[in-house]
């Protein structure tokens, strides 16, 4: 009896992260490997709907698995908010034979293909991928790894230059409203403080512990910046720091080099796995799932109950931060 030979389409939609190309080899390789078809959708759902699809193959997704970004690219597409846009995508994937879709992205991206699914039963299967590690659900997420560390070196570098001219650094980190990279990267660095997202700055308790530091010798005083939902409030900071208590303080804006760059091991061992799975699910006739990282499990959770961002803060974290700063 022949098996039915099944077309499967992948595309990465939202922002970047490092370990997306794992993610798509590991997907491609595991689909032929079973004898199935994978067609890569450029530039996420914009692809899709201008029909910019590419018959990958065992070569094409070759010498990738090592490189940052996504060889597929991908977009942000304003038009998927409408209904009528998701039906035209079904209907192109209908047309390219497509019967499942990978989506490789964050909470918007998912609600874009958990829409897709249900209003015209397009079997989708998501892998998480973004470096703010923000997703309901799982634990962890490609690209989070590699953007820690990133930010780390990042820090490990200008605590160089602080500790010589014995300097306080206000250092930005990107995640927007999560305070997943913050917290980690200020942790690994043992920054004096870390200012979460939606924390009241208070510059006089920031001096206070600086000039704390300061008395017990610390040449330097590295703080933390989660950037929030606009980045540069580290401006602010500083510009309160100098006017209220004349304390001047060097900006640094890590901003997207935390984002490029060869992904950690741990990244790449999550996408291989993680893509993997995805088609596994697929061949096994699953739908509406993500794969998810959680107690050191991959495994498959339910789409619908990764939709959310989740913006919460490691309370253990803040407390082991708070203890190893002193
Ligand atoms: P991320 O997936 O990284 O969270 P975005 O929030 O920018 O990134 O979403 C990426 C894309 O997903 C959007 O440009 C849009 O095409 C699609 N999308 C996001 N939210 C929705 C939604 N509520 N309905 C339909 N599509 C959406």
């Amino acid at each position: 009896m022949n098996k039915e030979v099944k077309t499967i389409g992948i595309l990465c939609s939202g922002g970047d992260s490092p370990g997306m190309n794992a993610a798509i080899r590991a997907a491609t390789r595991t689909a032929l490997f079973h004898g199935h078809r994978m067609i890569g959708i450029k530039r996420g759902y914009s692809g899709l709907l201008n029909h910019e699809f590419q018959e990958l193959t065992l070569s094409s997704v070759g010498n990738i698995l090592q490189r940052g970004g996504t060889f597929l690219q991908t977009s942000r597409c304003p038009e998927f908010l409408e209904k009528s846009a998701r039906r035209q995508a079904a209907d192109n994937l209908i047309k390219q034979s497509i019967s499942s879709l990978i989506v490789i992205g964050g909470d918007g991206s998912f609600n874009g293909a958990h829409l897709l699914s249900t209003e015209t039963k397009t079997p989708v299967i998501g892998i998480p991928g973004t470096i703010d590690n923000d997703i309901s659900g799982t634990q962890y997420t490609i690209g989070y790894d590699t953007a820690v560390r990133n930010a780390i070196e990042a820090v490990d570098r200008i605590r160089d230059t602080a500790s010589s001219h014995a300097r306080t650094f206000l250092i930005e980190v990107m995640g927007r409203n999560s305070s997943a990279i913050a917290q980690k990267v200020g942790l690994c660095t043992g920054a004096e403080n870390i200012i979460l997202p939606h924390e009241e700055i208070n510059c006089k308790s920031l001096v206070d512990d600086i000039k704390r530091g300061v008395a017990r010798g610390k040449t330097s005083s590295i703080i933390i910046v989660a950037e929030g939902p606009v980045s540069g409030r580290s401006y602010q900071i500083q510009k309160e720091l100098k006017q209220s208590y004349d304390l001047a303080a060097h900006v640094c804006i890590l901003g997207h080099i935390q984002r490029g760059g060869s992904p950690t091991g741990f990244d790449r061992l999550m996408a291989c796995h993680m893509g993997n799975l995805a088609v596994n699910a697929i061949i096994e006739g699953k739908d509406s799932l993500v794969t998810t990282y959680n107690q050191g499990r991959v495994s498959l959770t339910e789409l619908e109950k990764c939709l959310q961002k989740t913006n919460k803060v490691n309370e253990f974290y803040t407390e082991l931060a708070n203890t190893l700063s002193i």
